[in-house]
């Protein structure tokens, strides 16, 4: 397949615009994913504020272009053809500012590439209790709003206040405490439509005892690396957990941990993430989700939902 855009296009698309911020061509994904698989985007672009990134999806809109968001790319699957189009990076938007500080709490703004653990260790650090939960999750304030990630019971739901959002149709609003539930953040899911990205949340966090604040911080991270692969590659957890039960309990039962296929390999650790032991395909990975999968029916009759978002293209098509 032709990649849709390529330099002479987006020179063109990019002189009728104003634009600051990196461009590459061909870019490989596997470079922006914890993961470290995925062919190349026919165009990665980091706009450098948010009047680049209007005017670049506005362009990419009337070009008919379509375009992904990654933020840190630690829950994404990339196939091995890469993405047709462009991807827009938002590591560039890391501005974060106190909006109010009270005797007992505090609002926090911070622009979605905001590294998700600087927020949990500034909330460590100042003593702030809400999101102690997300603890080693990594990745972008951005990509955790859009897949409401969390942990222990807490999620990154439960502290936000506002979000803002741009679509390129839209233009930029802001979902607001009266509306932010049309926003449909769920366990791993929202209802985020697929051309809207993140701007920017306000964050509310209540003020607690800093020594307990730290205390569970500390033991929440303290069981995450006991007891899942974090110093590998991989996309967190494959499978959503079926109502009532562990997807990694379930895998493990039904005989898959150390099942591989290529370089794909289910961790020995934790059943439910899948690792690239090296030069990974996501070819593969996608056949070991299909094999576990299978397992799982079988013994259990569950079906597993994939957590993982899968983008792009494959190699022959
Ligand atoms: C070792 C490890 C442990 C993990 N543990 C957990 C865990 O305990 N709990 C948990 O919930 N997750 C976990 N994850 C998964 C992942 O870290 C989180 O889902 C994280 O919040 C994803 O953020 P990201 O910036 O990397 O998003 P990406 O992977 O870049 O993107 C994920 C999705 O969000 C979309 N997206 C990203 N940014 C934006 C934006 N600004 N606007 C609109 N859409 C956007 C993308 O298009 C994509 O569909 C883990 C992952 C790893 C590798």
């Amino acid at each position: 397949m032709r990649n849709i855009i390529d330099k002479q296009l987006w020179q063109e698309i990019i002189s009728a615009v104003s634009f600051s911020g990196e461009v590459t061509f061909m870019e490989p994904m596997k470079a922006h994913t914890y993961l470290q698989i995925g062919g190349p985007a026919d165009v990665f672009a980091c706009p450098q504020d948010t009047v680049s990134l209007e005017n670049i999806l506005a362009a990419l809109n009337e070009e008919r272009i379509p375009f992904v968001t990654v933020g840190g790319g630690t829950n994404i699957l990339v196939k091995d053809g890469g993405i047709y189009g462009a991807v827009i990076s938002l590591k560039n938007f890391r501005r974060s500012d106190i909006v109010k500080e009270e005797k007992d709490m505090l609002l926090l703004f911070a622009e979605s590439g905001m590294p998700l653990q600087k927020l949990v260790s500034f909330s460590k650090e100042r003593g702030y209790s809400g999101i102690e939960g997300l603890a080693g999750i990594p990745g972008f304030l951005g990509g955790a709003i859009a897949g409401n990630a969390g942990a222990f019971g807490y999620s990154i739901k439960n502290a936000l206040v506002s979000v803002r959002m741009l679509n390129p149709d839209k233009g930029i609003y802001e979902m607001s405490p009266d509306n932010i539930g049309k926003l449909g953040l769920e366990y791993r899911a929202s209802k985020l439509p697929e051309d809207t990205v993140v701007l920017s949340a306000n964050m509310r966090f209540r003020k607690d005892i800093k020594e307990d604040v730290a205390k569970r911080t500390n033991s929440f991270l303290k069981r995450k690396r006991e007891t899942q692969p974090l110093s590998e590659m991989s996309a967190g957890c494959v499978f959503k957990n079926p109502e009532g039960a562990s997807a990694g309990r379930l895998i493990d039962e039904a005989g898959c941990k150390g099942m591989r296929i290529g370089n794909v390999e289910v961790s020995r650790m934790h059943a439910n993430f899948f690792i690239n032991k090296g030069d990974a395909k996501a070819s593969d990975f996608l056949k070991l989700m299909d094999e576990v999968k299978k397992k799982v029916v079988k013994v259990f009759g569950a079906e597993l939902e994939p957590e993982i978002r899968i983008m792009g293209r494959d190699v022959n098509r």
